[in-house]
């Protein structure tokens, strides 16, 4: 299936490879191994079919940010593919948010973690999660500051059920990629500065279309892409 973009043909195959050799770059460039940097296709608004299309080429993991969306194409996808919820969570779509993703990437309140937290217990299995961190303090974002997030690791990381796996941040928007970068160099900071007992930070999720280059230089190792793998998304509802 193709795409049309300023009178171009592009397949997926074709974005998918650009960004994977981007990513490669980068890597290398900062005396990283590749192999360890996941790209999340960022499938809201894609349908089914491209995303099937994404998943024949390789791609393993997608993420969307809502779960009336996402219901659909879960059921319709194989079991394989990791599912990753990026967007705000409302409490009471809390609980299957955990049943039917393999990561959350935007825990930002305690309310939220002990409702996470009771259906880890119920299953009998930790509900693995990212804190959301507002990097730029940007009052449209959502988030915990970055002052906030060791105390609130503390606090929830006594919860039986759920799991703390690492940050997520979203950078503020801004014209050159090269000006997100203290940004993401602050988010991998306090990443790494992050030591309380029983949590493993494991997971940084930042980068987006726009600078995931600079995410992977900076130290990133989730990135959550749609853009530039499926194309200009049509206005979001
Ligand atoms: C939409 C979205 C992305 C992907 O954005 P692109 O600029 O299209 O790559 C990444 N993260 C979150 C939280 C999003 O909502």
């Amino acid at each position: 299936m193709f795409t049309r973009e300023g009178g171009i043909t592009i397949n997926f195959a074709d974005r998918y490879a650009e960004v994977r050799r981007k990513v490669r770059e980068a890597a290398l460039k900062s005396g990283r191994d590749p192999r360890l940097i996941k790209i999340i296709g960022v499938t809201k608004t894609v349908d089914v079919e491209r995303i099937k299309e994404a998943f024949l080429s390789g791609l393993k993991d997608f993420g969307e940010n809502r779960l009336q969306e996402a219901e659909g194409k879960i059921a319709a996808l194989p079991n394989s593919v990791n599912w990753h919820f990026i967007g705000r969570l409302q409490t009471n779509k809390a609980r299957k948010v955990a049943r039917l993703f393999r990561l959350i990437h935007s825990l930002d309140r305690f309310k939220l973690a002990s409702f996470l937290a009771r259906e880890g217990q119920e299953r009998g299995k930790s509900v693995p999660v990212l804190v959301q961190v507002n990097i730029g303090k940007e009052k449209t974002k959502a988030g915990l500051d970055p002052e906030e997030v060791k105390d609130f690791i503390e606090d929830v990381s006594t919860l039986p059920g759920l799991k703390i796996c690492g940050l997520m941040g979203i950078a503020p928007f801004l014209a050159q990629p090269e000006e997100v970068r203290p940004y993401f160099r602050s988010l991998k900071l306090l990443f790494d500065q992050i030591k309380i007992p029983g949590v493993e930070m494991k997971y940084l999720s930042m980068g987006m279309s726009n600078d995931f280059e600079v995410a992977v230089e900076e130290g990133a190792n989730l990135l959550r892409i749609g853009t530039a793998l499926f194309g200009e998304r049509r206005l979001e509802g």
